[in-house]
């Protein structure tokens, strides 16, 4: 069965808040604590932020990570195209070099296309927990200087300098002693929320530090096309497009009651605040899982329910011995299921009770692919448990399963 399952294994992990943290991790004490800051005072002191009103958000992003940490231990590679990637015949890259990006080399792009367009690049395969503990060094430290703190993935963090005088100064100075300590360079960009920060630490990658307020962050990229914002996909994106709306500006500019008539009220409104660079999201601070996930990419698509199902089960079983490790149980069963065609189908169930057994899950699973009864080979097949924990003792609608259309699009 495992050779069967093919070569990419994810576990996919879905996030979502606890405030609850929030206060212990402010009030623990940190070592480095002589080196900060002080707070900023309330009696009018200058700020080096402009227009940051009552917040100061960073985004720190470790520039071309993998291949960051692969270079710290081969420096012979310093220099040349050096690229990422799984062996498999369907491996994408993870990460380029920038030298092997100026050869049209990206993140996801096709190892195989990445060989024809740079046949000298240095290929390393990922190694994965070497990553991790890069990942935890660098988090480490940002820890040691930063009391709210949301990482986001390995490689990227947000950090709250709201209550720091000097942000940009702790920031600099943060971005050196990452690389004093670890050898690994980050882009940080600095801003009033969250979005402006992100796009911030974007806009002058490797090695960028950029400063924006919300109406600097405009002027600065209001004739980007939209898609450059998080939160825009290529979908939206094209759609405005379409409409006309080809930037940043344009769509700032576009009225309210027009975005909510073609996007619908939530969509609309959301991506005309983006526009304007508003954003008053919270940071994360401590993150627990709201979903469990196992997938599996085959290395031959496979053609049928009956061929599928032992795969499903496998990755249910998985799934399930690392929920009941973590003691946790979830109330709705869902599969996802990638077509050759590189179509993506979810289906899900929501049941009365929460779940973690294996044979209640690999059940549901296996019911759900056989109604959904894959019209061509399948090329990706997953599993997941939603609805962690916090909704079991929430029912909403005691006793009323959902139907699968209504939990569409939940996976995935
Ligand atoms: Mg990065």
């Amino acid at each position: 069965m495992g050779e069967r399952l093919g070569q990419v294994r994810l576990c996919c992990v879905q996030l979502h808040g606890c405030g609850a943290s929030a206060g212990r991790l402010e009030a623990r004490a940190k070592p480095g604590r002589a080196r900060r800051l002080l707070p900023r005072e309330r009696s009018g002191l200058p700020i080096s932020v402009s227009d940051i009103a009552s917040r100061c958000i960073a985004h720190l992003d470790l520039d071309a990570f993998y291949v960051s940490v692969e270079l710290a231990r081969r420096p012979e590679l310093r220099g040349l195209p050096v690229v990422v990637a799984g062996r498999s015949p369907r491996a994408v890259v993870t990460t380029a070099s920038y030298e092997a990006r100026r050869f049209g080399i990206f993140s996801a792009t096709p190892a195989a296309q990445a060989r024809r367009l740079c046949p000298e690049a240095v290929f390393v395969e990922p190694d994965f927990p070497a990553y991790r503990d890069r990942s935890r060094d660098v988090m480490a430290i940002v820890g040691e200087e930063i009391d709210r703190v949301e990482t986001v993935g390995l490689d990227e963090a947000y950090l709250d300098l709201s209550d720091l005088e000097r942000p940009a100064t702790a920031a600099r100075r943060l971005k050196a002693t990452v690389r004093e300590r670890t050898g690994l360079v980050c882009s940080i960009g600095i801003g009033p929320n969250k979005l402006v920060a992100k796009v911030a630490s974007d806009a002058e990658k490797p090695d960028g530090f950029v400063v924006l307020s919300a109406p600097e962050a405009r002027r600065r990229f209001g004739g980007e096309p939209p898609g450059l914002l998080p939160g825009i996909g290529p979908k939206t994106a094209a759609r405005l497009a379409s409409l006309g709306i080809d930037t940043l500006d344009r769509l700032a500019a576009a009225p309210e009651a027009d975005l909510s008539g073609w996007f619908g009220p939530r969509l609309g409104r959301g991506i005309g605040r983006l526009a304007r660079f508003e954003d008053d999201r919270a940071l994360e601070l401590a993150r627990t899982a709201k979903s469990e996930s196992r997938e599996t990419t085959f290395h031959t698509d496979f053609r049928g329910v009956p061929a599928l199902l032992p795969a499903l089960e496998e990755l249910g079983r998985e799934l399930c011995e690392r929920l009941r490790a973590q003691g946790r149980a979830g109330r709705t069963v869902g599969i996802k299921v990638r077509l050759d065609d590189f179509s993506t189908h979810t289906r899900a169930r929501t049941l009365r009770e929460a779940t973690n057994d294996a044979v209640v899950v690999g059940s549901v699973a296996g019911e759900l692919l056989r109604r959904f009864d894959p019209p061509r080979p399948v090329r990706l097949l997953g599993v997941k448990v939603a609805g962690l924990d916090a909704s079991v003792g929430a029912r909403t609608q005691p006793g009323r399963g959902r139907s699968d259309q209504l939990t569409l699009g939940e996976l995935g």
